[in-house]
């Protein structure tokens, strides 16, 4: 049984790439030790894959993201050298990020929207793919590159597809093999969709080249016309995409390709059962003569190995990062020969942990009021606005302000022992006091502490909480150079004790201003984790909903009036096919209604979202039981104001008036036009003035003038209507 992995993680295992990058940023390396280090970056994936498995792609490497990096291939952007390059990547002109399918990676969107109807796509440069002594060189497929970029309308993507496909199929006229992503085939698409993509790989019909198609993420709707395109083999994911093995019984699978089998996960960390694969395999076999078996999907969404880590001995037992996403690969195809010896120690007999009686029992006595608040919006207004007693256009921020050199260096002395704890805590305290000083200096209307403690919105919580792990070295790039460290729901989560109390509590004692708890909701706890496959996706989401459903209970005992619940990733995490949204927002809603099913109505619930396409779930929103929405809004170029206005929301919202993705201060005009603009679609007592997101990764100089603008306008308005 032959072997094939792909999207091995560039980021080095001591994430190498992120240095280098970064260095060459600050001018600390020259671009030629910088194309050096990464060459030899590339290398040591290369002798990875050659170590384990029979055959990998070559070309995967990127200086920074694969859509860019296949833009710039055929021409969309004239990109000089190397800083040109980059000046698409960060800065004034950078391209937008978005999210890549339902994962936490983020792709810069190629915009098409300067090309004209004429465009010649340029011819790609074979030398350059051919370099490559081993492997098979890799490409983006056109379907997937045109679908995820931007700027194109109808009527041009049926000629973009179709030239594009010319320069492809000149390229495999000169190549043996090659292999192509297209997880774009797993998208919901449209008969007409799947009629062009027919037609445009037709035009690979007269090369000899040895296609590999790549599907991941998901099943492929229309895998009947995908065996009549003239590929070699083709890649499905068997994890993600259930309903695979479905068609294959119903189709079969062609003799003449071969079926790359996608059996160990590039999504999630637990290790495969070697056994279960091979009984997989051994089914298939009966439907596809030719099998090749590989992961899943990319291994980029995993760390790179689990050596290293310092994890509890049962958990490491039970888990696998990338590289031994391989090693597994290896395992599999030696069982499938017969021989099992280190198969069967992969697997040896684990001992069960992490399991709580009393929380599976807490779970299973939810009645269908738990997910209910107990008084409604229009009484629950009545009884806040007394209580907290707000000027019209209430302002606020999103919750964290600057993480500068100084709090990232206490950080560090304090996790390395060099401070203790105290010396810590104290530090962190006069932050918050600190910054509820500026706050009211700065005159806004509701306060937050600012984060500070937090390295991470989703890792402390987990740090705090029983029932999930974290790691030292579990890396993962969430876009460019950008790291982060996703935890390890391996159990039954449970709050042994408060989360943000002191702090938020410390806080509100410095002002008579309200201070807002500030909560990360369950669907983004979950969306940035790796998570147990022993109970269901929705029953570990309650779990988390009801240790901060006691967090809210807390919050109220110590005075706080205002809770946020932060979901950023709440769209993020719906499922590829519209047609499984249902089940998916049906526990994702009630997640967070029963995190504040118990809340008095006297208490002001928030939520806060950003960066998503949000007209699509406007009606789950309004699913959500909270009083005050706060929105990034300028992403969507405030479109957001029609998708609510059309819905007739009526409870409060606060639409983002400042971008805070760049160090540019916004003027009073500039978000008055946002307000003027949203005035037309709410009334005013409704609305409230906020930035679009968390200041973590602002400066101070730019976040004070923005806020104090910000303040400026809310009383302008506010003269305006007295
Ligand atoms: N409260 C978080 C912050 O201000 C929210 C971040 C987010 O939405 N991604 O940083
Ligand atoms: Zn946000």
């Amino acid at each position: 049984m032959q072997t094939y992995a792909y999207g091995f993680p560039h980021l080095g295992e001591n994430r190498e790439f992120k240095r280098i990058t970064e260095s060459l940023w600050k001018k600390e390396i020259s671009e030629n030790e910088f194309e050096e280090a990464l060459e030899k970056l590339e290398k040591d994936i290369l002798s990875v894959y050659d170590e384990f498995v029979d055959k990998y792609p070559v070309g995967e490497i990127t200086k920074y993201d694969k859509m860019l990096d296949t833009a710039c291939m055929f021409g969309i952007y004239n990109v000089k050298n190397i800083s040109g390059y980059y000046q698409l990547c960060r800065g004034k002109n950078a391209l937008e990020l978005t999210k890549w399918f339902n994962t936490n990676y983020h792709y810069l969107v190629p915009d098409f929207s300067h090309i004209n109807d004429k465009f010649s796509f340029k011819q790609l440069n074979f030398e350059e793919v051919k370099k490559y002594r081993r492997g098979v060189p890799y490409l983006i497929g056109p379907f997937t590159f045109l679908k995820l970029s931007k700027g194109i309308s109808n009527s041009k993507f049926r000629n973009f597809l179709l030239s594009l496909s010319d320069v492809y199929s000149g390229l495999l006229h000169e190549l043996d093999e090659i292999h192509i992503d297209e997880p774009a085939l797993c998208l919901e698409l449209s008969s007409e969709e799947i009629g062009l993509i027919k037609k445009a790989y037709d035009s690979f019909k007269t090369s000899k080249c040895k296609i590999h198609l790549f599907t991941y993420y998901d099943s492929v709707d229309f895998l009947k016309e995908l065996y009549d395109l003239p590929v070699y083999a083709i890649g499905l994911d068997f994890i993600n995409g259930k309903e695979n093995i479905e068609h294959i019984k119903k189709y079969s699978f062609p003799d003449d390709k071969v079926l790359i089998a996608g059996i160990v996960n590039g999504r999630n960390i637990w290790r495969t059962n070697i056994r279960e694969s091979v009984v997989f395999l051994e089914e298939i076999s009966s439907y596809a003569k030719n099998i090749i078996i590989s992961n899943a999907s990319p291994l980029y969404h995993l760390p790179i190995t689990v050596e290293g880590e310092n994890l509890d001995e049962k958990l490491t037992k039970k888990i696998a990062f990338a590289k031994e996403r391989l090693q597994e690969l290896k395992l599999i195809s030696r069982a499938f020969e017969g021989d099992w010896e280190l198969a069967d120690e992969w697997n040896e007999e684990t001992v069960d942990f992490g399991k709580n009686d009393n929380v599976r029992e807490r779970i299973k006595n939810l009645k269908d009021k738990d997910f209910q608040r107990r008084c409604d919006y229009t009484e629950r207004y009545r009884k806040q606005r007394k209580i907290l007693n707000l000027p019209l256009f209430p302002t606020t921020t999103i919750g964290s302000f600057p993480q500068d050199k100084e709090v990232r260096r206490k950080r560090h002395l304090s996790k390395k022992g060099e401070i203790n704890n105290n010396e810590y805590k104290e530090f962190i305290q006069n932050k918050i006091k600190d910054i509820i000083k500026l706050q009211e200096e700065i005159g806004l209307d509701v306060l937050v502490h600012g984060e500070f403690e937090r390295t991470d919105m989703v890792e402390f919580f987990a740090q705090k909480l029983d029932g999930i792990a974290t790691t030292e070295n579990g890396w993962i790039i969430s876009y460019g150079t950008r790291c982060y460290r996703p935890p390890i729901i391996y159990g039954d989560v449970s709050r042994a004790k408060p989360l943000t109390i002191d702090e938020i509590s410390f806080a509100q004692k410095q002002t008579q201003k309200p201070v807002k708890g500030m909560l990360t909701g369950p669907v983004t706890i979950l969306a940035w984790s790796y998570i147990t496959e022993d109970i269901t996706i929705e029953e570990v989401a309650y779990q988390i909903a009801l240790c901060l459903q006691d967090e809210v209970k807390d919050y109220e005992e110590k005075g706080i009036k205002i809770v946020q619940i932060d979901e950023p990733a709440f769209r993020e995490k719906a499922p590829i096919k519209k047609r499984n949204w249902d089940k998916y927002f049906n526990w994702a809603v009630k997640s967070f209604n029963l995190i504040v099913s118990q809340a008095k109505p006297e208490t002001q619930i928030h939520t806060h979202m950003c960066y998503s396409e949000f007209g699509e779930i406007i009606k789950y929103i309004l699913q959500m039981d909270f009083d005050v929405i706060t929105i990034e809004t300028s992403r969507s170029k405030g479109d957001i104001i029609g998708y609510f206005q059309n819905v007739n929301f009526k409870r409060q919202i606060g639409l983002g008036v400042w971008d805070i993705h760049s160090p540019y201060v916004p003027s009073v005009e500039e978000m008055k036009q946002i307000v003027n603009r949203a005035l037309k679609a709410f009334p005013k007592e409704n609305f409230w003035i906020n930035p679009d997101c968390g200041l973590k990764t602002r400066d101070w100089p730019e976040t004070k003038i923005a806020l104090e603008n910000l303040v400026k306008l809310a009383k302008e308005m506010r003269n305006v209507f007295s």
